[in-house]
């Protein structure tokens, strides 16, 4: 089950919220249900130990927690790192706009908007379409790059829109 990252901004600084829950959406909308605060997803961990992974973090961030439960004050830089020791069992929670691109590097990979809204992660960091942070990776044989947690495959050329030429 993962263990989930919620953020809540309102009233003062960051506070989030560090739980477990079959599906973590319905979970946030649970808890979104007669609360005026908007609550964003920061990202989750998939775990088998979640129960375990659970008590750790609480642990961890122990000196942080904050007088209501499972809320702590942090921010989701501070989850970063712990979303990061995880590796490709860890998402974030990706911005509605993740897939739009700015623009391109020299190397002609475009530049996304952004997947995280609190940070920058390159696709190789994190995967634009799950929001995995085992990244995308160059697959030699197809040419293209691949996420092992969505099987996402992508050569990054944009869509084309405008119809092809008679
Ligand atoms: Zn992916």
């Amino acid at each position: 089950m993962p263990v989930y990252f919620l953020l809540t901004e309102a009233h003062g600084p960051d506070r989030i919220k560090i739980g477990r829950a079959k599906s973590v959406e319905a979970r946030r909308r649970a808890l979104q249900t007669g609360n005026p605060d908007l609550l964003k997803l920061v990202g989750y961990i998939k775990s088998k130990d979640d129960v375990r992974l659970e008590a750790d973090l609480h642990r961890e961030f122990h000196d942080k927690r904050g007088d209501l439960g499972e809320w702590f004050h942090l921010e989701p830089a501070d989850i970063l790192p712990v979303l990061q020791r995880f590796h490709g069992a860890a998402f974030v929670g990706k911005t509605s706009n993740a897939f739009a691109i700015t623009g391109h590097d020299k190397d002609g990979i475009p530049e996304f908007v952004g997947v995280w809204e609190w940070g920058d992660l390159s696709h190789e960091d994190c995967c634009p379409f799950c929001g995995c942070l085992g990244g995308l990776h160059f697959q030699e044989a197809s040419w293209m790059y691949h996420c092992l947690a969505c099987d996402a495959l992508t050569n990054f050329e944009e869509d084309e829109s405008e119809p092809p030429e008679a």
